[in-house]
């Protein structure tokens, strides 16, 4: 508890442990023919806010935190998946709907569902707070490889409706195919992902999960295996964690077939606007505060 004590008339209030100080200070003064009573307190402020100083802790990265503990977080991506499980059987139905805003035609393609992975169908809040710095996708591989993945809540109850219903599945990754030294396997990394999605109890095969660069044209930019899979399905939803997910050319580095111009802030708003038909209606975003495009628009 603070007191106040009556110092050479000037009445100050310091806290307990800077008194204990003040003999010593006192001693210095004399010592140095410091009588000046001012003087006196500064030094002692000044040595007060030295030896207060917090030690400086880790903090912890708050995103991270949230989506790894907070209720919130559950319910909100239930909230998303909850949203697509009541207008699933209107979108089954109406054979004029697709959630690609250029696919027409489709009326007699059966229906589909995509998925990006990580963060939209798979969690990983435990990678995130673990892994030392830079990212790397080796790093979520190995990662990947040691750990039993965890299942986005509301993901798996939604994935099984849709199945149930006659939806085929597909899950599109931006996790890279990069070929091991030494064998003929190009894509060791799909057996990862699969697995990971096995893990957390959703339907993945080898035909229903796509990385990037696991063929030849299909790079970051997701456009072109949603219009791939558009050729033989009726695509219903589009679930994702990333704008990416949903349109095409909203990063800072665009890759083919966007052309090079840089998306900016304000191009990303603009097509917000522009399909905001689709959001919570064919399009749904789930939270991820941790890392994205967005963080190249800062
Ligand atoms: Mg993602």
């Amino acid at each position: 508890m603070d007191a106040p004590y009556e110092i050479g008339g000037l009445v100050a209030t310091l806290p307990d442990h800077v008194i204990i100080c003040l003999p010593i200070l006192y001693f210095c003064s004399e010592t140095m023919r410091i009588r000046n009573t001012a003087l006196l307190v500064f030094l002692t402020s000044v040595i007060t806010a030295c030896s207060t100083q917090p030690e400086v802790a880790d903090e912890p990265d708050m995103a991270i935190v949230w989506v790894r503990d907070a209720a919130e977080y559950r319910a909100v991506s239930r909230q998303a998946y909850r949203a697509a499980t009541l207008a699933l059987p209107g979108m089954i139905a109406d054979t004029s709907w697709s959630a690609l805003p250029d696919q027409k035609g489709a009326h007699d393609l059966p229906p589909a569902v995509i998925f990006d992975i990580d963060e939209t169908a798979l969690t990983n809040p435990y990678f995130q707070q673990s892994f030392e710095p830079p990212f790397t996708d080796k790093k979520l591989n190995d990662w990947s490889t040691q750990h039993d993945a965890t299942p986005v809540p509301g993901v798996t109850d939604f994935v099984t409706l849709a199945s149930q219903s006659g939806v085929e599945v597909f899950f599109a990754t931006n996790r890279p195919c990069v070929a091991n030294d030494g064998t003929d396997n190009a894509c060791p990394q799909k057996a990862v992902v699969i697995q990971d999605l096995i893990e957390a109890g959703l339907p993945a095969t080898q035909s229903n999960v796509s990385l990037s660069g696991e063929r030849e044209n299909w790079g970051k930019e997701k456009k072109i295996r949603r219009d791939w899979i558009a050729e033989k399905y009726r695509v219903i939803m589009l679930f994702g964690d990333d704008l990416s997910d949903f349109i095409p050319c909203v990063r800072r580095r665009n890759v083919a077939p966007c052309s090079e111009e840089p998306a900016t802030k304000t191009s990303r708003e603009a097509l917000l606007e522009q399909y905001d038909a689709y959001w919570g209606a064919g399009w749904y975003v789930l939270p991820n505060p941790m890392h994205g495009s967005w963080t190249s628009f800062k």
